[in-house]
């Protein structure tokens, strides 16, 4: 398959079209990028990459974390994790307390933000340095040793993180956060403002496109149906409340942020991450989801 020429036919195609989302505004620093800035890498299981503009750049990956959270939870945990959060579609934004309260503090399922938070209270749990074992893990996962916190993008989100302590007061109040809110939300926000490019992104994700082996080292980091079940809850869950509409214009298991990334993956093909800051209504990259939707029509190929 051809992709270089692919992308440089979809972004041909929508250099014409305007795409006039806010960025989000309500983390102050996330304000400060630049609207303009995108940027595509594709990784294929071949070992091939191919890309398109600011794809080397470097942005808030936000809740595109929460695969990565869940990733390491599960690994480490297994299915106890699904004890204190479910898998189903939320079908509310990613920061509402509402089914909260009448499901008894047990999230819908681990990519909206109560259910991240409960996965960060596991991890605390479990590891002896949070922050240091966390960001091991991705080094390792994407084989770039240089992937960090924003510090900066983190001390914006604990000021402005009302609702994310609401959440994590509730669950405690129903007794599904175990260790202190204050560390729970410190590790929570640090790993939503890990900084990366595309390119890191997507050779991050080809861990899921590859059945949870390693490309670079041949290491299996999670089993085959562990690699499905997390791919499953990204296809039901990993466009807030508009995961009908990702699966039906698009067709691939993926994850956004409101830092406007998106990294999606199509199992034995490749990853992929896409970067464009104005979101739509819903939070998720306008131009995101139409590059993606342009590829998998174009490819004629979706996991469909
Ligand atoms: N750190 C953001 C928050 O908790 C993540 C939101 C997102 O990307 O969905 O509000």
């Amino acid at each position: 398959m051809d992709y270089q020429h692919i992308l440089k036919e979809i972004e041909q195609e929508l250099a014409s079209q305007s795409f006039s989302g806010e960025i989000a505004t309500y983390i102050p620093e996330l304000a400060k990028v630049d609207p303009n800035k995108f940027g595509v890498h594709l990784c294929s299981l071949e070992g091939n990459d191919y890309f398109l503009g600011d794809n080397e750049e470097k942005f808030s990956i936000q809740s595109i974390s929460k695969v990565l959270g869940l990733a390491l939870a599960y690994q480490l945990e297994g299915e106890k994790i699904f004890e204190r959060v479910d898998v189903e579609p939320s079908g509310n934004p990613f920061n509402s307390l509402l089914q909260l309260e009448y499901e008894n503090g047990i999230p819908r399922n681990p990519l909206i933000n109560s259910g991240a938070l409960v996965v960060c209270d596991i991890l605390i749990s479990l590891l002896e340095d949070p922050r240091a074992d966390f960001l091991a893990f991705i080094r390792k996962i994407s084989g770039f040793s240089t992937i960090s916190f924003d510090e900066k993008v983190a001390e914006s989100e604990r000021q402005s993180g009302f609702r994310n302590a609401a959440l994590a007061n509730l669950m405690k109040s129903f007794g599904n956060i175990h260790n202190d809110i204050d560390e729970v939300l410190d590790f929570y926000f640090h790993t939503c403002s890990l900084s990366m490019s595309c390119k890191e992104l997507a050779n991050t994700f080809l861990l899921f496109a590859n059945h949870g082996k390693l490309l670079h080292t041949g290491e299996r980091l999670l089993t085959s149906s562990k690699t499905k079940r997390i791919n499953a809850i990204m296809q039901t869950c990993g466009f807030y409340d508009e995961a009908g509409e990702f699966s039906f214009r698009v067709g691939l298991p993926g994850k956004s942020g409101v830092g406007g990334g998106i990294a999606a993956v199509h199992p034995g093909e490749y990853s992929i991450a896409v970067w464009s800051p104005r979101l739509n209504p819903k939070g998720n990259s306008a131009k995101g989801m139409a590059v993606l939707e342009l590829l998998t029509t174009k490819t004629g190929r979706s996991i469909f």
